[in-house]
């Protein structure tokens, strides 16, 4: 059975190859080259959604026993009001890189006079397979900082301190991250999904 991810995301891509070791998996661009989704949804649920059935129905016909996992995430800050939440990937605009975005967030953080406040990741991850969509989300908390500290995981990883650690996911070792990460907690729960209806 393939398993086909229905992201463009490199850093989350690699994250989910890494977790799902046993498993041929190829990316949707390998299939159907560039594919770009609209993620007009209003939660992290409806992107998911949207990227895996779109991609579903696209590939049904060449490969019906296909599975889909897209995953749609992002960091919430309390203190902003929960932003950047499902525009993380282009809070600092469209086409915004990680960088931009990241220096977006630590404008916010000085504007607000803090250096440090509490912040969570959220993936919802969705499964389509045979026709039907299943989905299940992860967490990760923890507080961000305004700085960007360390190279390592993408995105605002750098700005990230995971709940009981004292260095970003910028430092900290990807193994580390691959045990607590939001994105595996909600693929383990979909991956005993698959085991069910597979
Ligand atoms: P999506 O591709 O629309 O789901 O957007 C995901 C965005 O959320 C990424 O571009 C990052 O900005 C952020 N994000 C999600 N997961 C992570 C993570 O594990 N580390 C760092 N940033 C993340």
């Amino acid at each position: 059975m393939k398993i086909i991810l229905a992201s463009t995301n490199q850093g989350k891509i690699k994250e989910l190859k890494a977790l799902l070791p046993e498993y041929k998996i190829v990316t949707v661009k390998d299939i159907l080259g560039d594919i770009d989704v609209e993620e007009d949804g209003d939660s992290f649920q409806a992107n998911a959604i949207k990227k895996a059935k779109t991609i579903y129905d696209l590939l049904k016909e060449k490969e019906p026993d296909c599975m889909v996992i897209a995953d749609d995430s992002g960091l919430s800050v309390p203190l902003l009001n929960n932003e950047p939440n499902i525009y993380s990937a282009r809070y600092a605009g469209i086409g915004s890189t990680d960088k931009e975005n990241n220096g977006k967030l630590i404008s916010k953080l000085k504007e607000m006079g803090v250096s440090k406040t509490p912040a969570f990741y959220t993936a919802c991850i969705a499964l389509a397979y045979k026709g039907n969509i299943y989905t299940t989300h992860g967490w990760l908390y923890g507080e961000v900082i305004d700085k960007e500290i360390g190279e390592g995981g993408f995105g605002y990883d750098p700005m990230f301190i995971p709940k009981g650690f004292s260095e970003t996911l910028g430092t900290l070792d990807p193994a580390l991250k691959k045990q607590i990460s939001h994105r595996t907690k909600g693929l383990l729960l979909a991956m005993k999904i698959a085991k069910v209806i597979l």
